[in-house]
């Protein structure tokens, strides 16, 4: 059975179509390669970057703004989110300082996204 979803990889948009393909996806619709992978990542494994803030001792701000630097397992966002809860931050930090280290086993960093 077809499936339908909207790429969400670059701001174009395109509607795109998946349709069962022996052990993976047909997709069409897609005005590049990323939507194609994209699609599949998603119905096969898929993955978010993760926003949020962690707590800073003696900055600017109580609190930073933070991401990971790039997707990550999408059932893991719960337990990063609790591990960011735990994190507090020593000031001066400087955007791209790595918050925490390969946060849930992923081989992703988060990183802070303003200075504090
Ligand atoms: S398929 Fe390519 S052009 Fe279309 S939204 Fe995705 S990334 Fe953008």
């Amino acid at each position: 059975m077809a499936k339908e979803m909207t790429c969400i990889v670059c701001p174009i948009g395109c509607q795109l179509t998946l349709e069962p393909e022996g052990e993976s996806f047909a997709v069409f619709g897609n005005k590049c390669p990323r939507g194609k992978k994209y699609a599949i990542e998603e119905m096969i494994a898929p993955k978010r970057v993760i926003t949020s803030t962690v707590a800073v001792d003696q900055g600017m701000y109580p609190v930073i703004s933070v991401k990971t630097q790039a997707p990550v397992p999408k059932e893991l966002i719960f337990d990063v989110m609790q591990d960011l809860s735990s994190v507090l931050m020593k000031a001066p930090i400087q955007v791209g300082d790595v918050v925490i280290k390969n946060v849930q086993g992923t081989g992703v960093d988060v990183v802070a996204t303003r200075n504090a």
